[in-house]
């Protein structure tokens, strides 16, 4: 079985008053509907790291992440559906909840480590499981692997735009995105919208993925508090942007990225007929965490 939807995710056209008043362009790249479970950006990570493994013929990944990671169930369901065993190190003591239930349920071994230990990640790694057999994976699916299968988000697209925006957690995928920007030359100015306060780390983190931080424009100003954090305002522009699109996005990440592309539409940062597209990274079951927050 091939390593791959063979699906292109789809981009749609946005209409909504603020961008006709404005007179710009923004498109949507729905890499939201490539997998409810395998979501956006998570299999685009995950793509070239299981490709590698299936080629060492190596039939475990395990993988780390806190108790609502994304990457965690990505990882979980893409083991199940492309015939891998698979291992997951949460972070914090035990909890129970929908996203590591559906851990479990695609067959992930689930084992909880306390914050000190799980620092170390590697040792984890390497007490538990042999480099020949198993797949070691980072925390979001960071890594340079990864970059390779963000990189296919900017080959997949039918014309040209000016601008790109993105969430960012670990930067990986701007730096995907950035890096094939720079591979054909293209003028698009790439953004990224870090959900996380201090964005500094994560310059240096998409420097060690071989991409030059300063090509990509960085929009700090829009964590709203920091990572998982919200507030009422960015609740309602949610609730009103899923209810006048009918395209379900959540207050981690796609919330914080379609609200930074909004506000600054909204404060004439574009130029008049600009063509923007922002990427929907998908994240969805990130709602179940906050579901009673609407
Ligand atoms: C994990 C995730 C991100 C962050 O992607 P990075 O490559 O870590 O920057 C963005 N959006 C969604 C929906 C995610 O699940």
């Amino acid at each position: 079985m091939s390593l791959d939807f063979h699906f292109n995710s789809p981009v749609e056209v946005l209409d909504l008053p603020l961008l006709r008043e404005h007179q710009v362009h923004v498109s949507v790249k729905r890499d939201d509907l490539i997998h409810p479970f395998i979501s956006g950006n998570k299999w685009r990570k995950l793509k070239y790291v299981l490709t590698r493994a299936r080629e060492e013929h190596k039939h475990t990944l395990v993988t780390f992440g806190g108790a609502w990671s994304n990457h965690l169930l990505a990882t979980a369901c893409a083991g199940a559906r492309f015939g891998f065993k698979t291992y997951g190190f949460v972070r914090g003591e035990a909890v129970s909840n929908p996203i590591l239930t559906m851990c479990r349920l695609y067959g992930m071994d689930l084992q909880f480590v306390d914050r000190t230990r799980y620092r170390d990640k590697k040792t984890i790694f390497d007490q538990n499981f042999l480099e020949q057999e198993a797949v070691y994976i980072d925390e979001g699916g960071f890594g340079q692997a990864a970059t390779l299968g963000c990189e296919e988000i900017v080959h997949e697209l039918p014309q040209h735009f000016d601008h790109i925006f993105v969430a960012s957690g670990t930067g990986t995928t701007v730096s995907g995105v950035a890096s094939a920007i720079i591979n054909h030359n293209l003028s698009t100015k790439v953004h990224s919208v870090p959900v996380l306060k201090g964005g500094d780390f994560l310059k240096s983190d998409i420097r060690t993925l071989g991409v030059d931080p300063d090509m990509i424009c960085f929009h700090t100003e829009y964590h709203f508090g920091g990572y998982a954090k919200y507030t009422a305002e960015l609740l309602a522009f949610i609730k009103d942007f899923v209810q006048s699109t009918g395209i379900m996005i959540e207050p981690i990440y796609t919330g914080k990225s379609f609200y930074a592309l909004m506000d600054l539409i909204s404060k004439n940062y574009f130029a008049t007929g600009d063509r923007i597209l922002i990427i929907h990274t998908g994240g969805l079951t990130g709602f179940l965490g906050m579901y009673d927050k609407f």
